[in-house]
């Protein structure tokens, strides 16, 4: 089975992307501590950014990586907060970055927003390959819910009139820009692998 080695340090993504990956013939596995601080995100894209990151470590033998950077990003803040989505109260803290955009888009009726997810893969010839993924949506007036991670309480999916915390992770791991990312992901390995 071919190993993957997710590169994050992020444990929500991890369990969503084995979530994701259940019944997949690819066998993934975390990051391994030691390399720690050798991930960082300079670029101004979500592209950029994913592929820093699949560059920034030297995969074991027949392995190949897997690095993701993703984001929600809001109509009427033209696109904020995008890259900057985990550093964007500058706190480290998913609820106090929901209480700047809940505060930032308090008079806002334009609620149109996006979560954007970019995989990057990494196969064993060391060429990169980029699936993007999005999920359509709007921004609620209120924290609601609990399931899930940074701002899903916030997130009303198209379509729908509960966020995604509330919806749950079954709706999640079919409906995210992750799962369409991911999808991407499987079909190209399908064909080449
Ligand atoms: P990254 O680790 O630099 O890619 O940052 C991703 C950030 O975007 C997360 O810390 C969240 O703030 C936000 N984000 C990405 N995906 C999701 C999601 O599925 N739900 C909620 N927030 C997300």
């Amino acid at each position: 089975m071919l190993k993957a080695i997710l590169v994050s340090y992020n444990a929500h993504k991890y369990y969503e992307y084995q979530q994701l990956l259940k019944g997949f013939p690819l066998e993934l596995r975390p990051l391994d501590p030691s390399f720690k601080g050798l991930l960082s995100e300079t670029g101004d894209t979500f592209e950029a950014n994913a592929t820093e990151k699949v560059n920034a470590i030297n995969p074991p033998l027949n392995t190949v990586l897997i690095a993701e950077d993703s984001g929600l990003m809001i109509e009427a803040l033209n696109g904020a907060p995008g890259i900057y989505s985990s550093r964007f109260s500058g706190l480290d803290s998913d609820h106090a970055n929901n209480l700047k955009v809940l505060d930032l888009m308090k008079n806002e009726t334009n609620r149109k927003a996006r979560f954007v997810a970019v995989i990057a893969f990494k196969d064993t010839d060391h060429q990169i390959h980029l699936f993007r993924g999005e999920c359509l949506g709007y921004i609620h007036t209120e924290l609601a819910g609990n399931d899930g991670f940074g701002y899903d309480p916030l997130f009303i999916p198209q379509g729908e009139s509960m966020t995604l915390s509330e919806l749950g992770m079954d709706y999640k791991n079919t409906h995210s820009h992750r799962h369409h990312a991911l999808l991407k992901l499987k079909n190209y390995l399908k064909v080449h692998v």
